[in-house]
């Protein structure tokens, strides 16, 4: 009887153990997507072209030669063990090689979408090294700025539907949804009140309202919307060349939630090339390869297909970035795309 016990617990911890591994497995290959990934050309684009470097997450660099623009501030990504375990904390070498690397000191601007710290970790340390630039963001997200010293000169509380210029680039914030929340981050809508001084518990990166943000370059319109949720009728009348859509979790919604959140977005902007942003495992360092998200948090592959889906239906192109290297948005110069 006894032995028998001892079997039964021993096979439930075998089980337990099994399903742990699963869940931290990533869900998918990059690599089964690689007709829509973006090949960089080998001829370098044009010094004056519009490009985008996407970093995982909902982090990307505009450049247009002169003038660059960030959206959001996440380089440091903290192992998933930190972020459970332990309080985290910008890196302020890996900002510096960035910097250096990615050569963001032309930075003029950096626009948060919202608080969590897997968009704003680095927005303080980032207006530190870059005194030249200015954050753009709610209350919340210019307490996360305040509570690592940033100048106030550098801050700016966002305006919804008040265009900001920066060298060529109108930048618009549109008033956004979150991704419905988890068990993890069930705090939509509250806000940082104080500067949040790092290191700091995940949990205290309090979402603070989302916002989405319209960049228009000379005719072109961009619109990045980081997070899987959409304000009913908000963007109804907006068209857009490229669209970077957050797809984090869509997977893990309802059908109609899915269909509904497409018609928002997708279908409502039209856009001639959709990237999707925000489905790689941001538990990861930004030197590694981009990586699906683990089951825990997605099933990435299915979240793929079902804008892959739509995206066909009406002839939007689909484009993986899956590395930060320059995409022209003009589709003169993407001839060596993936498709
Ligand atoms: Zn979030």
């Amino acid at each position: 009887m006894k032995k028998g016990l001892w079997i039964s617990l021993g096979i439930a911890i075998l089980c337990v153990v099994a399903v742990l591994v699963f869940l931290l497995q990533p869900s998918g290959q990059v690599s089964s997507f690689q007709k829509w990934q973006y090949q960089p050309s080998k001829k370098p684009a044009a010094a004056s072209a519009l490009t985008v470097k996407f970093f995982g997450a909902s982090t990307l660099l505009f450049n247009d030669g002169k003038t660059q623009i960030l959206m959001d501030g996440f380089f440091s990504r903290p192992s998933l063990r930190q972020v459970l375990f332990s309080k985290i904390q910008s890196q302020p070498e890996v900002i510096q090689q960035m910097i250096q690397q990615q050569k963001l000191q032309r930075t003029q601007a950096i626009f948060v979408t919202h608080s969590h710290y897997d968009h704003a970790l680095d927005i303080a340390e980032l207006g530190r090294q870059l005194p030249h630039s200015t954050i753009v963001g709610s209350k919340s997200s210019l307490n996360i700025a305040r509570g690592g010293q940033v100048s106030e000169q550098q801050l700016l509380q966002v305006q919804p539907f008040q265009p900001l210029n920066f060298g060529a680039f109108k930048v618009t914030a549109i008033p956004s949804r979150h991704t419905p929340a988890t068990a993890v981050n069930n705090d939509l809508g509250e806000e940082i009140l104080q500067p949040l001084k790092q290191p700091a518990r995940f949990s205290e990166f309090k979402e603070g309202h989302s916002f989405d943000y319209l960049i228009e370059h000379q005719g072109y319109k961009v619109l990045v919307k980081a997070s899987t949720g959409a304000v009913p009728e908000q963007l109804k009348n907006l068209k857009v060349d490229t669209l970077f859509l957050g797809i984090a979790q869509l997977s893990r919604q309802s059908e109609e939630f899915q269909q509904n959140y497409l018609d928002q977005t997708l279908r409502a902007l039209k856009p001639k090339v959709v990237v999707p942003i925000h489905w790689d495992n941001f538990f990861s360092p930004v030197d590694q390869p981009l990586a699906f998200l683990p089951y825990l948090a997605d099933n990435t592959e299915q979240s793929l297909n079902i804008l892959l889906q739509a995206a066909e239906q009406q002839n939007t192109r689909l484009v993986l970035l899956s590395q930060p290297v320059s995409y022209p948005l003009d589709p003169a110069l993407q001839s060596d795309s993936g498709r």
